[in-house]
């Protein structure tokens, strides 16, 4: 396995994003020394086992004083620096403000064993959820660590009243009283330059895909030099998807805005063959040539069907090996067409899906241009602040 393979900072590629430090310093984790970076090597294999994805990628965040270690071999320094300045890992001061920054922009699940309990006022969906952090534990599997999802604890205060909630939150810029946080969401669609040219990934020459920047006190900023960035345009528009077969994931493919993808077994027009390989007898015989077209305009995926035999919508959410898959809801046979939401998955015939990769909340992203009624925003304000009541009797 070619490590590099698996880093990103691509947040429409990336499946999780991981606090490298947290990891290579963890000590319940194989390994004699107090830091080690096999940690890390360790927990890329957990991840691909985790998603059943040989392709899976991780947005790895570090913070600097990892990189100068002495508990690391100098190897070991030398690597960490070689992905810093090819763009392959993010190095922070503090790597937890940019977890959790990536976490609430664009909706990466979080691998990391921190707590994040000063974080809560910021982002209210910390508390309680269940579903977008994860941490390494040692575990019997090759490699020795394991992923394990976590359920984050709500703390003591959770009764505050909504409207104190609201205040705060406002108070803090996490709402803008005109726009919410679409004015938020909105800056993962543009293109950003830092006036330092020699910026790995927001320099003049930084030609990989760029990560999201940071938002500080209602100023876009770089999260390496924290110096404000510079607005170059808008970012070509695109959204991944997997193809996944029986829980395995066999393909990923791009979305590009405005232009309808046909995916099927032998697309008439320009499209997305499914190779022969992936597809038992079975599914091969009930996908048809052209079976389904997804359209993404940059805010939703909207799904048509064109097949002979069907295509259904489930939500993800019962999933997993060993369970049976809930019954979907079949799409219109007059080819209407359907806007997935949040955790639905497109069902072309038994065991052969379509998923949103990485981002869970992938479809809850409002358009950025809507302008939003303040009756609206006070409701979204409202629903983001209820927390969850702890499991009881
Ligand atoms: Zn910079």
């Amino acid at each position: 396995m070619r490590i590099e393979e698996h880093l990103t900072l691509d947040v429409d590629a990336v499946d999780f994003s991981v606090d490298l430090s947290n990891v290579v310093r963890n000590r319940a984790l194989p390994g004699d020394r107090p830091a080690d970076l096999r940690r890390f090597l360790g927990l890329i294999r957990a991840v691909v086992r985790y998603t059943r994805d040989d392709s899976a990628q991780v947005y790895a965040v570090a913070d600097g004083s990892l990189l100068s270690l002495p508990a690391l071999t100098a190897q070991e320094r030398s690597t960490l620096h070689r992905w810093r300045s090819e763009g392959l890992i993010q190095v922070r001061n503090v790597a937890d403000d940019r977890l959790l920054e990536l976490a609430d922009l664009a909706g990466l699940p979080v691998i990391s064993d921190d707590k994040f309990l000063d974080t809560y006022r910021t982002y209210p969906w910390i508390a309680g959820s269940r579903d977008r952090f994860f941490r390494a534990v040692a575990g019997p599997d090759e490699g020795g660590v394991r992923l394990e999802p976590r359920t984050m604890p709500i703390p003591p205060d959770w009764q505050i009243s909504r409207k104190e909630e609201e205040s705060r939150l406002l108070a803090v810029g996490m709402y803008d009283r005109r726009h919410g946080t679409g004015a938020r969401r909105q800056l993962l669609t543009r293109q950003w330059r830092c006036p330092e040219d020699d910026c790995p990934i927001f320099g003049a020459g930084a030609t990989a895909s760029q990560p999201p920047p940071m938002f500080r006190n209602g100023t876009v900023r770089c999260p390496t030099h924290q110096r404000q960035l510079a607005d170059i345009g808008p970012k070509p528009a695109q959204k991944q998807l997997k193809l996944r077969v029986d829980g395995v994931v066999k393909a990923r493919f791009m979305l590009v805005a405005g232009t309808a993808t046909v995916l099927g077994r032998a697309p008439t027009g320009p499209g997305v063959a499914l190779a022969r390989e992936w597809l038992d007898e079975t599914a091969h015989g009930r996908i048809s040539r052209d079976h389904v077209e997804l359209t993404w305009d940059g805010a939703r995926v909207t799904v048509r069907d064109l097949s002979r035999n069907g295509t259904w919508i489930r939500h993800d959410r019962a999933s997993g090996p060993g369970r049976p898959l809930p019954s979907g809801r079949r799409l219109p046979t007059d080819r209407t067409a359907w806007t997935l939401r949040a955790g639905e998955v497109v069902v072309l015939c038994d065991g052969v899906e379509l998923v949103a990769s990485g981002r869970t909340y992938v479809f809850d992203t409002e358009r950025p241009t809507a302008p939003v009624p303040r009756d609206a925003l006070a409701a979204e304000a409202a629903e983001a602040t209820v927390f969850e009541r702890p499991a009881g009797p």
